[in-house]
This record gives structure tokens, sequence and C-alpha cells, in this order.
């Protein structure tokens, strides 16, 4: 999305310790437009219905903490229709908008190249090995729909920016500023507030796939920034040979869609989706999105929201610094970023 300036719009050099505090190397001093127009954003979930009290106690949590603020719509989605309970009991917890979608054969379902003999002895195999959802076939539907398709979904359509939410998870820290215009006056593209590494039994291929789609693909290369102002080093081997597993953990994601609609991803995507390495393997969105954003964006086109606690499952990212301690109901001590060796928060910084 360009950014116009006119003469209702004032630049303003914004010391951005005093706006919204980051450690590391998030820690910039920021050019902020003060430009005030509407956004046009919302949140997305794919949710099942049989989660309806897991994405209420997630509502509750987000429009005590920044939508009843700013009302931003909600874009839910399913692979089977939604109940009218399920439409009822959500759209009571918030003043904004809620839509409701299904989401098609095309987006949720098997190519026809896909070999579903060997995707299920694949699946099998990998049952052996205890990794997490080894054996799921909808998992994998899930994790190809959100690499590559929500924001084709026709309800995404009006939206430039998305924040993507799920079921039972919870944020902590009161948000007092619109984080969509943060992320458009300040030419953001990818926020997100935990790092995390994968197991590595879920993508053997999927690194020498995007190798040679760079082979394959001149012509997408050829508009990706160069190696030293890409963040290739949050997510590649010192050798640049095999994938760290670094990734942003996508059940949360503030970004823009216009990346995921750019030609360059599309391609990516297709590329990456004719592999079979979705069902073959069990590909996640997380390292799809995270290794294509790396590759594609400029290192400051991401945006580390450390102010947003936030927990999903048995993570935490909590702000420690003492600005946060009257906003924030988490426990610092608990905060994944530097403490766990599963987070990536210093590869990432390292990349800087
Ligand atoms: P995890 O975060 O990787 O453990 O995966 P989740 O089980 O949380 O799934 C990620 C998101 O996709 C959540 O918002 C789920 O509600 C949603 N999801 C996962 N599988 C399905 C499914 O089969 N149907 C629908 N409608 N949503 C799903
Ligand atoms: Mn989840």
């Amino acid at each position: 999305m360009k950014f116009y300036m006119d003469s209702s719009i004032f630049l303003i050099l914004v010391s951005y310790n005093t706006f919204i505090s980051s450690p590391k190397s998030s820690d910039n001093t920021l050019v902020t437009y003060n430009d005030n127009r509407p956004v046009k954003a919302c949140f997305v979930v794919l949710v099942r219905n049989s989660e309806l009290d897991g994405i209420m106690s997630t509502m509750v949590q987000l429009e005590k903490t920044f939508n009843s603020k700013f009302n931003y719509p909600y874009v839910f989605l399913n692979d089977d229709y939604f109940t009218e309970e399920f439409k009822e009991r959500t759209s009571a917890l918030t003043r904004a908008e809620t839509k409701y979608g299904k989401v098609d054969q095309q987006m949720w379902g098997y190519p026809d190249y896909i070999n579903q003999t060997l995707a299920a002895e694949s699946r099998a195999e990998m049952a052996k090995m205890n990794v997490p959802y080894a054996d799921s076939e909808s998992y994998r539907h899930m994790c190809r729909f959100q690499s590559g398709f929500f924001f084709r979904h026709p309800l995404l359509d009006e939206y430039d920016y998305y924040w993507r939410i799920e079921p039972y998870v919870d944020y902590t820290c009161d948000i007092d500023y619109d984080v969509f215009k943060f992320m458009r006056n300040n030419n953001k593209k990818y926020g997100f507030t935990i790092t995390f590494t994968e197991f590595p039994q879920t993508v053997p291929s999927l690194w020498q796939t995007v190798m040679n789609f760079k082979r394959d693909h001149p012509d997408v290369v050829a508009h990706w920034p160069s190696k030293e102002d890409s963040l290739i080093k949050f997510v590649a081997s010192k050798d640049e040979e095999s994938y760290n597993g670094c990734h942003f953990w996508t059940n949360f994601e503030i970004a823009s869609l216009e990346l995921w609609r750019s030609n360059d991803y599309l391609k990516f995507f297709h590329y990456l989706d004719q592999s079979g390495g979705f069902f073959y393997e069990r590909w996640g969105d997380a390292p799809v999105h995270s290794i294509a954003a790396s590759l594609m964006l400029h290192k400051d086109k991401f945006h580390f929201f450390n102010d947003i606690g936030y927990r999903h499952s048995a993570y935490t990212h909590c702000p420690s610094e003492p600005e946060y301690r009257d906003k924030c109901s988490c426990d610092p001590n608990i905060s994944l970023d530097y403490k766990d060796p599963i987070s990536c928060l210093s590869v990432y910084d390292a990349a800087f």
C-alpha cells in the first residue's frame, strides 16, 4: 500500500521509546506519519463450531484490551457452516461487525495431483516419530489454507491488514493505540509477538524446495531485497544450506494482506503447494510465512509487538519493562523471549 502525503498529514519524528518500547533489535527510532485516515483491517480467525467457548474467551480479552476502543470487524472462517448459536454468541461480544464464511473445496481439500495413498503412508510414518499432529489430515488442510488461501477468501477482499486470532489464547496488556494505523504509518508489513523453533521432522524438504524456487524463478527473486537487507539470517543455518527452524508464531499475526496477495508470494506458494510438502510432510503455515517474509521483505518491515502480552498454549510473551506493569496482567518471568531455547528472538536480533 502506498503512502501519500498531503497537507493534512504531518510528519512527526517520534522517539520510539516514548511511544512504544521494544527491546533490542526493534528499538529503532521510527519516522511516524501521523496519518489518521481509517485503515481497512479486520481480525481473522479460522475456527470450528466446537471451539465456541475458546473463541468467546479470546474475544472477551481482545475487546477488553484493544477492540472496545477501535471496533475492528471480525471475520470468522470455517471448513463447515457456522451454527446459529456460534454466530449469535460471538456477535453478542462486540459492537463491531462480525462476518461468517465457509471455506470452499478449492481452499480446503486435496489438489488432484496429490497421491492420497502416499500422503496417508507418510502420516503413518511421521506418527511413529511422535511429531504433534503427525497423523492429522485436517491439520494439514488447515496449514495449507493458512499458508496460501485465507487472504484470498472473498470476505477479506475489502481489507488491507489483518490480525489473526485463535480460540483459547490470552491477551494480557491494554493496548491504547491503533495497531493497524501503527503498521500502515510506519510502513510495517509483518508484526509478531512470539518466535518459535519448528520440529524438523515436519519440514525435511521445505528449505530445498525454497532453494529450487529461487533457482526456477529469477523473475521473482529479482524483486527481493539483498541478503543483507533481508531477514534470511533469521531462518537460515550459518552456511544457508538448511532451515534453522526459526519462525514467527502465526497464531498471532498482525500483517499486511498485500504481502500474501502479491504475485511473488502467490508464485512462491503455488510452487511449494505443487511439491506436495503440505501433505507428504507436514509443512506448517508458520515456517512457510516466515521463510517467505524473511526472504521477500526488507528487514525494516518487521515489527516485534513487545507491548502485546499474549499466551498461546503453554507459551507466553509478556513485556518486562517497568512501563508495562500497570498495563499488563501477565508474569514477565515466564515470558519466552530470551529464556527458553525454543524461542528464536535472539536469532531475530542477530539478523539485524
Ligand atoms: P496449533 O496452534 O498449531 O496447535 O493448531 P490449532 O489446533 O490451534 O489450529 C490453528 C487454528 O486453526 C485454530 O484457530 C483452530 O481453531 C483452527 N483449526 C484447526 N483445524 C481446524 C479444522 O479442521 N477446522 C476449522 N474450522 N478450524 C480449524
Ligand atoms: Mn493454536
